[in-house]
């Protein structure tokens, strides 16, 4: 399976192999557990502003700039773009609620796929669309070692955000690595088609509540049910590159 997956991608991608020295990993949902009090804290402020959503409509726009996802809730319920003033008081109001609410828990396996990838001799580095301080500052707490800020492409950095490749660009220009020389871990439907757009072997973890086919629709080379999953296939996947 993992076989076939690689040869999809090259010839897709038209490489000629995958000799991966970086993993660019995206942070929400792949890295911390918090995508929920994302979903609630956008549900919760959206509903405050009379804009049409439900909980399960910001695990689909995951991975978006949260100006970008403002300006889609106004499209869906006004049919008109926000205006700078509305997503700003918009955004600020769901980050607060969203501080308020997370917990900063770590995603469970995703020590163990660092660990993995570091063991490898790969580089790892964080390509999130968040501009979520307490989050950013905190990787280096949860994760010690494995991130350097000056490696990092957050929501500061990006003027497009996901699905646009942009992000992982800038993820493998910041690794000074190529597309076939990276693996992108992504949970986000929007995610998994920025890294696929970008030329990157991009592997999907479903940690949320889409049906895996959204990920496997949105381009993901392969797909795991949790970091845990991952890390406990690491070695074969490592072997499988190796053997291709
Ligand atoms: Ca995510």
């Amino acid at each position: 399976m993992i076989q076939e997956a690689i040869a999809r991608y090259l010839q897709k991608q038209q490489q000629t192999f995958l000799s991966p020295k970086a993993v660019l990993f995206d942070m929400d949902g792949v890295l911390y557990d918090s995508m929920r009090f994302h979903a609630r804290a956008w549900y919760e402020t959206a509903t405050r502003h009379q804009l049409t959503s439900t909980p399960e409509l910001f695990y689909l726009y995951e991975g978006r700039t949260g100006e970008s996802t403002i300006n889609e809730l106004y499209q869906k319920t006004f049919q008109r773009d926000a205006t700078d003033e509305e997503k700003k008081s918009i955004y600020e109001e769901k980050a607060v609620l969203f501080n308020q609410y997370n917990d900063e828990k770590a995603m469970q396996g995703a020590a163990e796929v660092l660990e993995a990838a570091r063991a490898s001799g790969l580089q790892t580095l964080v390509v999130t669309g968040s501009g979520q301080h307490s989050l950013i500052n905190k990787l280096e707490h949860t994760y010690p070692g494995y991130f350097k800020r000056e490696k990092m492409v957050t929501a500061f950095d990006v003027k497009l955000g996901k699905p646009h490749p942009e992000p992982y660009l800038m993820g493998l220009e910041k690794a000074g690595v190529k597309a076939h020389e990276a693996f992108v871990v992504e949970n986000a439907p929007m995610g998994v088609q920025a890294g696929v757009a970008a030329g990157i072997f991009t592997i999907a973890v479903n940690t949320g509540p889409l049906d895996d086919r959204v990920l496997l629709d949105a381009g993901a080379n392969l797909l795991y049910p949790s970091m845990t999953a991952l890390a406990e296939d690491w070695e074969n996947l490592m072997s499988a590159i190796k053997n291709s």
